[in-house]
C-alpha cells in the first residue's frame, strides 16, 4: 500500500524528483516517496520531510544524513523544497553537466550523482527542446508577418487591376 501523504507529494512536486527533475514521463511510471532526513536517523513522516524522488536519486540518497563534522565542512544534500539551489550548483548550457559553486553544492551533486550520462543526455535532451520550441515560436511569427504581407500586397494588386476598369472610357459609340 502506499505511504497515505503519496498524492499530496506527488502533486507538490508536480511528478518529477526534486534532485534530478526527470517526471514520470521521462522515466514511464510513478517514483518513489523519499524521507529527506532518513527515518534511520528520526526523520519523520510529514510532509515536508517527504520528497518525490526518482528511483535513482533515493538509492543514491540512500539513509545518508550529516553529522556535525560533515555540516562544520557544508557536506549535506539540498533540500528541493526549502533550499535554493541557485547559489550552490550551475548547469553548463553546452555539456549539460553541473558544477558545484559551494562544497554543499559539490557534495550535492556527488552523493546523488547528478552528471550521471543518462540524467547530462536527459539535460541536453529538454536544453534542444526548449531551443527547437524557441525556433519554432520564431518561424511562427515570422510566418504571420509574410501572411500579412502578402495579403497586403494582394490589396494592393486588386487594387491595381481593378484601377484602369474603374477610369476606362465609356466606349465611343
Ligand atoms: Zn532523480
Amino acid at each position: 500500500m502506499s505511504h497515505p501523504l503519496f498524492e499530496a507529494v506527488r502533486q507538490r512536486y508536480h511528478r518529477s524528483c526534486g534532485y534530478c527533475g526527470v517526471t514520470e514521463t521521462t522515466v514511464g511510471g510513478e517514483l518513489t516517496l523519499d524521507h529527506y532526513r532518513p527515518r534511520s536517523a528520526g526523520g519523520s513522516d510529514e510532509p515536508d520531510n517527504l520528497v518525490y524522488a526518482c528511483i535513482k536519486c533515493n538509492q543514491y540518497k540512500s539513509d545518508y544524513w550529516p553529522n556535525d563534522v560533515d555540516l562544520a565542512q557544508g557536506r549535506r544534500l539540498l533540500h528541493p523544497g526549502f533550499d535554493d539551489a541557485s547559489p550552490h550548483l550551475i548547469e553548463d548550457e553546452v555539456t549539460g553537466r553541473l558544477h558545484g559553486l559551494t562544497p554543499t553544492g559539490s557534495f550535492h551533486i556527488t552523493v546523488l550523482r547528478l552528471n550521471r550520462p543518462q540524467l547530462v543526455a536527459h539535460r541536453l535532451a529538454y536544453r534542444l527542446e526548449k531551443i527547437l520550441e524557441e525556433k519554432v515560436r520564431l518561424l511562427e511569427q515570422q510566418n504571420a508577418e509574410l501572411e500579412r504581407t502578402v495579403a497586403a500586397q494582394q490589396r494592393y494588386l486588386d487594387v491595381l487591376s481593378a484601377g484602369p476598369a474603374r477610369t476606362r472610357r465609356a466606349p465611343l459609340t
